[in-house]
């Protein structure tokens, strides 16, 4: 497949994607590209819709799996600073599709801004957080969104409210899109007060062996009225394991890969999950976790 001149230079066949993911398994992408400016991303886009070519987003990776046959697609990195930057405007924050979460909520807080603090400790970008309407402790992303700007296939770029993302549990209408940037509206909040909200929150997070670091993901969304670790607990899956695959022992609703893992052994343990817990409690569990 011919990319045009003005992109054939960022192109790279037949990536790698493991070393992206935190799963750190899976197949390459086909073709793959991590561009340095936004004109150069809507170029890529512009060029790949061209060449019938399907475009996927990678952000931090933190809630990916890549099958062990590969992507075949154009894989766009938002990993370059220009995709990224973070900026302050009144109570508002806009930052890029690529920015990441982490950044972005220091930022907001070292400025006194209240309502993305409990993003605290999630992994990822600010695109992969909107496009699963990422959240904790009862808080989304979602509730504090105000505009989101997106590249359509055509390489138009617009900006949507919230209403038009359909917001709700982990999920959003954005998964077609590429997210360029967002404008959260937060509360100006003394400085004091938030930063003890801030530390009280980041001992509950650290307090979970899902920060324990390696490689994890969280593959299911908790259900309505429970969590899928506890349903998985109760009926004896916790520490389940398939190939090089297994749930954590202690929190069954995180998924290991060790040494010599597959995402075949990935894809087939969280199956089984779904299957036994549907039998056993009637609840049919949902991905998180995003299968490329
Ligand atoms: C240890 C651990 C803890 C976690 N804790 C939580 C938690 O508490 N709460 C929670 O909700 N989730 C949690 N997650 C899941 C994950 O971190 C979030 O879903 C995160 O928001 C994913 O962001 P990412 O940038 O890594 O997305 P990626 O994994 O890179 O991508 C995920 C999806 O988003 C799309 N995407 C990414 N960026 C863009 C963009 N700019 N435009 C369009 N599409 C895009 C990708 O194409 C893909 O479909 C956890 C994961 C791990 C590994």
């Amino acid at each position: 497949m011919q990319f045009p001149d003005s992109v054939a230079h960022l192109i790279q066949y037949d990536h790698e994607l493991a070393p992206h993911l935190w799963l750190g398994i899976g197949g390459p992408a086909r073709y793959f590209a991590e561009p340095t400016t936004r004109q150069e991303l809507i170029e890529l886009v512009i060029a790949a819709n061209r060449l019938g070519i399907q475009v996927r987003v990678l952000g931090g990776g933190s809630n990916l799996l890549a099958r062990e046959s590969g992507v075949d697609c154009l894989v766009v990195s938002l990993a370059a600073a220009a995709l990224g930057e973070l900026s302050i405007d009144g109570d508002r924050l806009r930052a890029g599709g690529g920015a990441k979460l982490s950044h972005a909520v220091t930022h907001a807080v070292g400025a006194g801004l209240a309502g993305l603090e409990h993003m605290l400790g999630i992994p990822g970008t600010i695109g992969g957080a909107l496009v699963s309407n990422a959240g904790a402790r009862g808080r989304d992303i979602g509730s504090v969104t105000e505009e989101i700007e997106v590249l359509g296939r055509d390489g138009q770029v617009r900006t949507i409210g919230a209403d038009e993302a359909q917001f709700s549990h982990r999920r959003s209408n954005l998964g077609d899109t590429v997210i360029l940037s967002a404008t959260f509206g937060l509360e100006a909040t003394d400085l004091e007060t938030l930063t003890k909200r801030m530390q009280k929150l980041w001992i509950i997070r650290h307090a979970s062996p899902a920060q324990g670091g390696g490689r994890i993901a969280v593959p299911f969304v908790d259900p309505d009225g429970a969590t899928a670790h506890r349903l998985i607990a109760d009926i004896g899956l916790a520490g389940v394991r398939e190939g090089g695959v297994s749930l954590n022992a202690e929190k069954p609703g995180i998924l290991v890969a060790s040494e010599g893992a597959t995402s075949d052994d990935c894809l087939k343990l969280i199956d089984r999950v779904r299957e036994q817990v549907l039998l056993q409690t009637g609840i049919d569990l949902q991905t998180n976790l995003r299968i490329w």
